[in-house]
């Protein structure tokens, strides 16, 4: 029998705002916990909530970036259920009437766009953080720490339309791109500002019925996702095979063994006791605010990668790259407008400058090279000052120094030797001192070429200028 994996992601995204979604602490990762707390996040008797406006705006441009339907008036809803870090006994989320309707997005997999639905998009407050033993003073006792406690988030919840782990994985990342171009979220993923739960089901090909799922919890990388779903879909198609079924259940990604393992049983909907938020009025949202930001939405991911491939005649991989961070498009579009050789500049920004800052963990937004510097050195390489490999030498300097090209390669005396009279001298000698190899290439061992060139490269300390080297060395060994 054939099966078919159908998935639907639920992923949760923290919006970027300063304080929390119904009350005036910080939102600030990283502080001493229980610092950032008031009587409202500590759901103490007696306090009432306040929406974050800022909140609002950004869960409304998620919605014009998704292409949906913005709900004029939405409502807050109590979803009740205990746990040590919801200090309430209850949280404040959206039910029956979110603030975003149906919308959909386009992934890109095995260079196929396909379109995933999104269902809804709705807001809620972020429960505190329970640490377990392990480090702490006492090892069998559990802490609470409700600094994130009422931080706010989206929830975005897609159709059951994913297939293959490859698409869970795209359409994460898809996701991702897109709250962090529109600095909705900073999507950072240790922090737990951006995971997903993934819900997978498998059914007979054929069959129309979806079947049982599974929801695999807070799942905080795109590589995970992946794995995660890919083991999923195995096990319960073995599962099936052996004759057993499907419990419908949360479970959770164990990366280290790489398998799932079973959290608990499911809950239903009815068994959250939804009903609306008494403490707060319906979202009425007027239809300027809904317009406005509209028109302030920047240019998506997928537009602009688009655009790149358009008007500047890259790769679709090139263009890939150059736009998966925003601060990176506008690094590469400011180089490009300085040097015009946009695969040139492409080159040197997808191969020496996001290898220099992934090895020390740093942000293009430090900008180590400015445009400026960067296109200065692309426009000497391409017009023959120095050569590529050179050039490569002299990035690096102008990365850790800050120094601009042209200034290395004059203290360095770096520039490169096209004089063909320099060059031939230094030929002549190369040929005399190794008769062997000249008589070899003569007699048909055309590969020692490359041999003299490495010897030419040497004698000039890699000034010579390769072009002119081996025109010249071709002319003497064939001459
Ligand atoms: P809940 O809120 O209980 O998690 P929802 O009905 O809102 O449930 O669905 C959550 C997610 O699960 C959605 O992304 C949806 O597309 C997906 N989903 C629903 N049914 C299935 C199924 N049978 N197989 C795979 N995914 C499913
Ligand atoms: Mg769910
Ligand atoms: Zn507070």
């Amino acid at each position: 029998m054939q099966y078919e994996p159908v998935m639907g992601l639920e992923i949760h995204a923290q919006l970027n705002t300063n304080t929390k979604l119904f009350c005036g602490c910080s939102t600030e990762f990283g502080a001493e916990p229980n610092t950032q707390t008031c009587p409202v996040c500590l759901g103490l008797p007696g306090v009432l909530p306040v929406l974050n406006k800022e909140a609002v705006e950004l869960a409304i441009q998620m919605g014009h970036a998704i292409d949906a339907e913005v709900n004029k008036t939405s409502i807050f809803a109590r979803k009740n259920f205990f746990y040590p870090d919801l200090p309430k006994g209850y949280q404040i989320t959206q039910y029956e009437e979110p603030i975003v309707g149906l919308g959909h997005i386009e992934i890109e997999v095995g260079g196929e766009t396909k379109r995933i639905g999104i269902t809804r998009i709705h807001m809620e407050e972020d429960a505190g953080k329970l640490i377990h033993g392990a480090g702490m003073e006492d090892a069998s006792a559990s802490f609470v720490d409700l600094n994130r406690a009422c931080t706010p988030l989206i929830e975005i919840v897609s159709e059951p339309d994913i297939r293959t782990p490859e698409e869970a994985s795209a359409y994460m990342k898809a996701v991702h791109d897109i709250v962090v171009y529109l600095g909705i979220s900073d999507g950072n993923m240790e922090e737990g500002s951006f995971r997903c739960d993934a819900n997978i089901s498998v059914r007979p090909v054929g069959q129309k019925e979806f079947g049982t799922r599974t929801e695999l919890k807070n799942i905080n990388s795109f590589k995970f996702v992946k794995d995660a779903v890919r083991y999923e879909i195995e096990r319960q198609i073995d599962e099936i095979e052996d004759g057993g079924t499907i419990v419908q259940e949360t479970r959770l990604w164990d990366s280290a063994k790489g398998v799932t393992v079973s959290m608990r049983t499911k809950e239903e909907a009815h068994d959250y006791r939804y009903f609306p938020e008494p403490d707060l009025l319906p979202l009425v949202l007027e239809e300027a605010t809904i317009e406005r930001l509209k028109d302030e939405l920047p240019e998506l991911p997928a537009a602009k990668k688009a655009r790149f491939i358009e008007e500047y005649s890259l790769p679709p991989y090139d263009a890939g790259v150059l736009t998966a961070e925003r601060a990176l498009a506008d690094y590469y579009e400011e180089t490009v407008a300085l040097e015009k050789d946009a695969k040139a500049v492409s080159n040197w920004v997808m191969g020496e400058l996001l290898r220099l800052l992934n090895e020390e963990g740093r942000k293009i937004t430090d900008r180590p090279v400015t445009p400026e510097s960067l296109a200065a050195l692309v426009t000497m390489v391409k017009g023959g000052e120095i050569s590529n490999k050179i050039g490569k030498e002299v990035f690096e300097e102008m990365y850790k120094s800050g120094k601009a090209a042209a200034e290395i390669v004059k203290a360095r005396g770096l520039t490169q030797i096209s004089d063909t009279g320099e060059l031939e001298g230094i030929i002549d000698g190369i040929l005399a001192a190794n008769s062997d190899e000249v008589e070899r290439f003569r007699g048909g061992e055309t590969k020692l070429m490359g041999f003299f060139v490495g010897q030419a490269m040497k004698a000039t300390k890699g000034q010579g200028n390769p072009k002119v080297l081996n025109q010249l060395l071709r002319d003497k060994l064939n001459g």
